[in-house]
């Protein structure tokens, strides 16, 4: 147990043509089909947008979620916050 655990950060990595993006195309055009498109299209906007700033592993560029705090790929160890080094 003499290994120094990573340390890094996560980014925030907003995807414009990415899969969030299309998801909002998605749901601005059912906005505009009949009640049900609009109920539909509503979620799907508020969802594209939060998947299109994703956030990922600084060290290895991998997608991570919010709540992680151990990079499942290269283990290194998220910091929080802008505290420490
Ligand atoms: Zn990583």
């Amino acid at each position: 147990m003499t290994t120094t655990p990573l340390v890094t950060r996560k980014k925030i990595k907003s995807e414009f043509a990415g899969s969030g993006c299309l998801i909002q195309a998605v749901g601005l055009i059912l906005l505009f089909v009949f009640p049900i498109g609009t109920i539909i299209g509503i979620p799907l906007l508020i969802y594209g947008g939060i998947s299109a700033n994703k956030l990922v592993c600084k060290n290895c560029g991998n997608p991570v979620t919010k709540a992680a705090k151990i990079c499942p790929v290269c283990h290194a160890r998220f910091e929080k916050g802008r505290f420490g080094r």
